[in-house]
């Protein structure tokens, strides 16, 4: 088993590194929501990110334990972000600590089983099946690599299966006709076009294991 515990100060860090993300891609996934949405995605996360850093001193401060920490954060992309992936998004973060009420460190089995259930409160929210042209089609391959994780696997190589799902999942929606969404009513023309929350969603995850290799 590994020893990699990942405490509040990393998850801080996380959510630094995701504002910084988003920043950086906020015109590429503004441009795949114009291409079948209506043209805002990067700039939604964009504005709950930065309210989310601007607050993070604070909220790190304020907060006794993790999942409060992100139960926070979630409640300020719920507040912040207009458009479905404020309250996705949120929905994520609020949840994502259910199992881990209290705790200052997190072990990397919590971690997994924080992201498992972070997904079924997106899930559970927008309630999209696999297939949708969603972010739920880049959460639900990652979840299944996670559920069915070796306990004796190296975290890192397991975290990255997870990631790498994730982005095939993404992948996976260019051929989709959407079923959910603001990309519902585009029909068929909305083949052939990425679907921006399952391209930000596994980048996303992806901080969490850029942050994961840094703590090994
Ligand atoms: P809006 O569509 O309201 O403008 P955004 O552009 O910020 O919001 O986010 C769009 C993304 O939200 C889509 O690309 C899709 O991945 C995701 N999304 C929309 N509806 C749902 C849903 N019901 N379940 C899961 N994800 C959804
Ligand atoms: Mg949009």
């Amino acid at each position: 088993m590994s020893e990699l515990v990942m405490d509040s100060a990393f998850f801080g860090h996380v959510l630094q590194d995701m504002g910084a993300l988003i920043e950086k891609e906020r015109d590429y996934l503004t441009g795949l929501d114009s291409d079948i949405g209506d043209g805002d995605h990067g700039i939604n996360l964009s504005i709950g990110f930065r309210e989310v850093n601007k607050q993070l001193d604070e909220l790190l401060a304020v907060s006794p334990d993790i999942a409060t920490l992100l139960k926070k954060s979630g409640m300020i992309l719920l507040g912040k972000v207009g458009g479905a992936s404020g309250p996705l998004y949120g929905s994520f973060f609020m949840k994502c600590g259910a199992d881990v009420p209290g705790k200052t460190e997190v072990n990397f089995d919590e971690l997994c089983g924080m992201i498992i259930n972070g997904a079924a409160a997106v899930q559970h929210r927008g309630k999209a099946e696999l297939g949708d042209k969603t972010m739920m089609d880049a959460f639900l391959p990652g979840v299944e690599v996670l559920q069915n994780r070796d306990a004796n696997a190296d975290p890192i190589e397991t975290f990255s299966a997870f990631v790498d799902a994730m982005h095939a999942g993404a992948q996976s929606t260019i051929p989709l006709i959407a079923k959910k969404g603001r990309a519902l009513r585009l029909g068929e023309r909305a083949i052939g076009h990425l679907d921006p929350g399952s391209e930000s969603s596994w980048m996303l995850m992806n901080v969490i294991l850029e942050n994961l290799k840094k703590a090994v």
